[in-house]
């Protein structure tokens, strides 16, 4: 039985070198360009000035923001959004946001906030925190131009937001002696989606090989999450099996060959796949801990799927044995009956993670044994509720406990 619907950007343009027609685009949208940078690289480097000459050049004013470099938290959201809605925008004015998936986030963040004003922080529109708010009024226009070749959020319709403080927020129910706990969650609203996704591979030749790692394995670990997720559905399931078969072998070959034009367009395709996938389909085991251990002990998103994807699929296998084989038969058409190609999906996944020199266990990633009981509630998001498998918590427990 068929049953599903999708969506995905209105447009992508892809290719090697097409930042070039950044300026065009942006000037359909409008007169002033709200830039908001996020790679130190490019911009040490001039590529970021080079596209705002181009975007005078072609009539528009630039303002120009700088994201940190960590994942975005409630203050930068607040504070770049605060920026926007003093600048009074309205019809005209398009945000472009330049970097890895930390600036994407948190550019769509504050587009979504600048017009949306019947909130006042973004915390008013989490997930399970705050106020329930909806975004309600279409986002500013919002162009990305993903640095990395990771996080696909360049084609997704959320923005992961987190808060690392304590602090008491203002409301009814939370009070400072009832502070909300440090969180990771997303402001979601199929509004957010980029108007327009520019993925141009030759911006992410200059990324060190340690990101290109860690970025690539949350493509894969992406791709490989909504092609199982209990909410699978054909169309990303096809795009998610095209962007398999392109990244498992390009990532070495981009690690250790930044230069490599080929590897780097697999990776980047991989990545826009993976986040037009994850959209639609949602994740699994691997994105639901990640959570938990960004919020619990700082792990950087990447890393913390790297880390989690070979247990995801033994986790995963009795009940995904037929969709491992399928994509074990990608690049090995004659490896025998379900059982032994799906446990050697497994097998080339954990030696490319060995060949990554991805750490294997929590307590190398400085994880304390302490912290594991957090680590069970804390996976609880959205993306453990796409996970093939039911896990009680006794079984997460013992999981997690495994994997320490
Ligand atoms: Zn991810």
């Amino acid at each position: 039985m068929l049953d599903y619907s999708f969506f995905a950007p209105r447009q992508i343009v892809f290719g090697w070198g097409r930042r070039a027609e950044l300026a065009t685009h942006a000037a359909r949208f409008g007169r002033r360009a709200l830039l908001v940078s996020g790679s130190r690289t490019l911009e040490a480097n001039g590529s970021v000035e080079e596209l705002s000459a181009k975007l005078r050049a072609a009539g528009l004013e630039v303002l120009s923001f700088q994201a940190a470099t960590r994942e975005p938290e409630v203050r930068d959201v607040d504070r770049l959004a605060a920026e926007f809605r003093a600048l009074e925008p309205a019809g005209g004015d398009v945000v472009i946001a330049v970097g890895g998936g930390s600036t994407i986030d948190l550019a769509k963040a504050a587009a979504a906030l600048a017009t949306n004003r019947h909130g006042e922080s973004v915390v008013d529109f989490l997930e399970g925190v705050g106020r329930g708010l909806q975004i309600m009024q279409p986002p500013l226009p919002l162009i990305a131009l993903p640095t990395t070749a990771g996080t696909g959020a360049e084609a997704t319709k959320n923005a992961v937001i987190s808060s690392n403080t304590h602090a008491a927020l203002k409301g009814d129910s939370v009070t400072a002696a009832n502070p909300i706990p440090p969180y990771k969650k997303s402001l979601r609203s199929e509004l957010m989606v980029p108007s327009l996704v520019l993925v141009d591979p030759e911006l992410t030749v200059t990324l060190p090989p340690g990101v290109t790692a860690l970025t690539g394995m949350d493509a894969i670990t992406q791709l490989i999450e909504s092609y199982i997720s209990r909410r699978a559905t054909p169309i990303p399931q096809a795009l998610c099996v095209q962007g398999l078969k392109l990244a498992i072998p390009a990532l070495p070959i981009a690690v250790q060959e930044g230069s490599s034009r080929a590897a780097r367009e697999a990776m980047a395709h991989a990545a826009l796949l993976s986040g037009i996938a994850l959209a639609n389909s949602g994740l699994g085991f691997a994105h639901g801990v990640a959570a938990a251990l960004g919020v619990t002990c700082q792990i950087p998103h990447g890393l913390a799927c790297a880390v989690l994807l070979p247990a995801a699929l033994h986790v995963n296998l009795s009940v995904c044995t037929r969709q491992f084989a399928e994509l074990e038969r990608l690049f090995d058409p004659d490896c025998g009956h379900d059982t032994v190609a799906a446990n050697a999906f497994i097998e080339r996944i954990e030696s490319l993670c060995a060949l990554l020199e991805i750490p294997s266990r929590l307590r190398d990633l400085g994880v304390r044994q302490d912290q594991l009981a957090e680590l069970v509630p804390g996976s609880r998001g959205n993306s453990m509720s796409g996970n093939p498998r039911d896990l009680s918590d006794q079984k997460l427990t013992q999981l997690i406990e495994g994997l320490w």
